[in-house]
């Protein structure tokens, strides 16, 4: 089959100046995945190169340009999933690595766990020959901001997710390769203001990340706390195994979950025969693809526009 990825950059109240950042650097992740899709990579590569584009980039609120907790760290969470055979790696409140993504597929080809954390997560990742950064090296000036204006008037979980400038840009990539195989990667830094140790539903698979070759591959973005209750991932991939196609089982359980929860999320879908779903309750989400030597991309409800696009 012909290989397709798809990718996110956060779904929330993206301000204006934030908007052009965002679709950019959505579209250079998709391009980094695409082209090793192209070469005749794998999908689990594919979706880790298109995370590590966007943990590098202050744009997005992982890796660097991470969103702080309450005492002003970055604790970062990230995981991928294989769909060929379901292995998982996931790993959370880590400190001071810049790809969490790396380290969570290395959790899933090298270790007998699925999710590590915090000093453990920190232990393999160093006995695996990951390399620790400054903490503070993470830290951008928007995400500074963002809590300092959270601490001003924000109240954890009740305010629309990204009213701040940093406030978010969660990522994720589904794809599937030439041979057919699914894969998916989720990485952030969680919410602004979160408590020292809040785990979201970003290293929690089934709730941020889901992929199975004989259904499709999910991530989603959004409320963590409402995204873990309502598994949304896995409610995506649930309906599509019923039979629903990709853009309406992600349409109904994002919607879903936004009317059950009173929060909103948003989610990127492929079906295993690359059939695209892209749907999200918040005001913006920053979306690419690339099908048939086009760029496709998205920030706005409604919106997508095109570019074409020629393989380096
Ligand atoms: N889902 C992420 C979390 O709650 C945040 C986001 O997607 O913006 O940790």
């Amino acid at each position: 089959m012909n290989p397709i990825i798809i990718v996110h950059g956060g779904a929330g109240d993206v301000p204006d100046s934030r908007v052009k950042g965002k679709l950019d650097g959505s579209k250079k992740a998709v391009i980094a995945g695409h082209e090793i899709l192209v070469r005749g990579g794998s999908a689990l590569d594919a979706v880790e190169a298109a995370v590590v584009s966007m943990e590098k980039d202050e744009y997005f609120n992982a890796g660097y340009g991470s969103v702080l907790n309450l005492r002003g760290e970055v604790e970062m969470e990230a995981s991928i999933m294989c769909g060929k055979n379901l292995d998982v790696g996931a790993v959370t409140l880590i400190k001071d690595f810049l790809h969490p993504i790396s380290i969570a597929h290395k959790v899933l080809t090298d270790s007998p766990h699925s999710l590590l954390g915090g000093e453990g997560a920190k232990i393999f990742a160093l006995d695996k020959g990951f390399h620790t950064v400054d903490p503070k090296s993470l830290i951008s000036p928007h995400a500074k901001k963002a809590l300092e204006d959270f601490l001003k008037h924000g109240e954890f979980g009740r305010t629309e997710i990204g009213m701040d400038e940093a406030g978010v840009g969660t990522v994720g990539a589904v794809a599937v390769d030439s041979n057919g195989h699914v894969a998916v990667a989720t990485s952030t830094g969680g919410m602004s203001g979160k408590a020292i140790g809040r785990i979201g539903d970003t290293p929690q698979i089934g709730s941020g990340t889901y992929a199975d070759d004989l259904v499709g591959g999910v991530s989603t973005t959004g409320h963590g706390e409402s995204i873990l209750k309502y598994c949304l991932a896995h409610s995506i991939i649930k309906l599509m195994e019923d039979g629903l196609d990709a853009n309406t089982s992600t349409k109904k359980a994002v919607n879903g979950m936004t009317s059950r929860l009173n929060n909103t999320a948003g989610a990127i879908t492929l079906s295993k025969n690359g059939d695209i779903g892209i749907h999200f309750s918040s005001k913006r989400m920053s979306w690419a693809y690339i099908k048939d030597k086009k760029i496709f991309y998205g920030i706005n409800q409604g919106e997508v526009f095109e570019e074409q696009y020629e393989q380096q």
